[in-house]
């Protein structure tokens, strides 16, 4: 059954122009005009944007942190009616358990049957007494997982790793194609200062921001950078927060170290000021690295308009205010780290950025969708709006406008960290494979749509690089 989207103006994220899209089973096959009698069906995309669909390559569905759950896949409708029809969730690693045995029980337990959303995983390092780990990191890139998870955050939990593992997956990584992520803080100091204020009785949300300051973000992403460099390994830096760790980036990149990195949404429109907010409040804020001073957003903008940071995902935690986020009443380091937001990423893309002049159509077409793709080894298959490529198309809205609230939200938390966000466009339609799964804001698909993507091993990732 072939669908046309006629008179829509298609934007990659090198291009803008007006043209057709012919959509056959799950493919695009063909873009131009006269398309006419090839289609079944023609839906009028007048006044309105075609996006490829999102990719957020940093949610974390159905994941066992800080003694309680993230909200699981059976949310991920959210996903789709903000206009992101792929992710790829991190994957924790059980004590004891091998990185593929870890994949397969998260595929199996979480997911399969339950999701909305095409997805990908990777994997992380975890517990490093499992035998033969990086041995792993062959058979995982052959399955498709090319990317591999380390957190230099986050001491006395299993999560964290130190900086001779770093570098032992960074050698390993590099033979086989796997891609080495990392979360860049300083643990030692997190937890020193940690210690400290709740010893002088600060144990406010907002003391959580005093507790990780950007200094340990931005020495740890240059020391990632240094390991990375003495390994001769790519390394992508998640979740970059605050000037100084982009500069860190920067400064890495220009001297050769193929370093890449990520921003979220979080960072780019809410700061400090938050966790601040009256009574217990600022929990909601709580993610790590912190929310920053307001003067860091402008640099993340730039940095995300010139390509300095390469990448927006949300980091997606749905944990809900009531029982979870208030296991830090007594004090901020009980508060589950993180914030819901894979509902609004494009929304405060497109908002904030292209409505305000900070980023241009293209650059948040890239961040959103195609840089995703070809850092993580789904591209051209997602990504962009291609002859041959998945039909996934977010037919957006640039006229409407609403606000962004928990009352409409379907993130399946019972707040939103944007609540009263002004919204400047939509997704009006998305399409995951030709099949159209969300229309004028809400979710027409079913839960077990999502397939597996396969993905390639890292490289393209060099040639987008070559090409700025
Ligand atoms: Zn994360």
């Amino acid at each position: 059954m072939a669908i046309l989207i006629k008179n829509g103006t298609i934007v990659t994220a090198s291009e803008e122009y007006k043209s057709d899209v012919l959509i056959d089973g799950e493919k695009i096959v063909a873009i131009g005009t006269g398309l006419d009698s090839r289609a079944e069906t023609i839906i009028d995309a007048a006044g309105k944007y075609l996006f490829p669909g999102g990719i957020d390559a940093h949610s974390h569905f159905d994941l066992p942190f800080m003694g309680t759950n993230t909200a699981g896949f059976d949310t991920t409708p959210a996903a789709i009616v903000g206009g992101t029809t792929s992710v790829i969730d991190f994957t924790p690693q059980p004590a004891g358990m091998s990185l593929q045995d870890s994949i397969a029980k998260h595929r199996e337990e979480a997911i399969e049957g339950k999701t909305a959303v095409d997805y990908s995983l990777h994997s992380m390092v975890m517990d490093t007494s499992v035998p033969g780990l990086f041995d792993e990191f062959g058979p995982l890139v052959k399955a498709g997982i090319p990317t591999i998870k380390l957190f230099l955050a986050y001491k006395g939990t299993p999560f964290n790793v130190d900086d001779a593992t770093l570098y032992s997956a960074l050698e390993a990584a590099k033979d086989v194609g796997m891609l080495a992520m990392t979360h860049a803080e300083n643990g030692d100091i997190v937890s020193l200062l940690q210690q400290k204020l709740i010893a002088a009785g600060k144990t406010e949300p907002r003391y959580h921001a005093e507790s990780r300051p950007p200094i340990v973000e931005a020495e740890a992403t240059a020391r990632a950078a240094s390991l990375a460099k003495a390994a001769d390994a790519p390394i992508f830096i998640v979740h970059v927060s605050c000037e100084d760790a982009m500069l860190a980036i920067r400064t890495a990149r220009q001297q050769g170290v193929d370093i890449f990195g990520e921003t979220c949404p979080q960072y780019l429109v809410l700061d400090v000021d938050y966790l601040a907010k009256p009574g217990f409040e600022g929990a909601k804020y709580v993610c790590s690295p912190a929310l920053r001073d307001k003067s860091n957003q402008d640099p993340l903008w730039r940095a995300l308009d010139n390509g300095w940071l390469q990448t927006v995902g949300s980091d997606h935690c749905g944990f809900n205010f009531k029982g979870q986020k208030e296991m830090g009443r007594e004090q901020f380091t009980g508060i589950p780290n993180g914030t819901p937001g894979v509902e609004n990423r494009l929304a405060i893309l497109y908002t904030y950025g292209v409505m305000t002049g900070k980023l241009s159509l293209q650059r948040m077409v890239d961040a959103f969708a195609t840089a995703p793709a070809k850092f993580f080894g789904m591209y051209p298959r997602k990504g962009s709006i291609i002859v041959g490529g998945d039909a996934d198309i977010v037919v957006f809205d640039p006229a409407y406008e609403g606000k962004i609230s928990v009352a409409t939200s379907l993130h399946g938390v019972d707040y939103s960290a944007y609540e009263g966000f002004d919204e400047k466009g939509r997704a009006d339609k998305v399409f995951l494979r030709g099949t159209l799964v969300a229309d004028g804001g809400k979710f027409v698909g079913q839960l077990g749509q999502g397939k597996f993507i396969k993905r390639q091993p890292f490289g393209l990732a060099y040639q987008s690089r070559m090409s700025r």
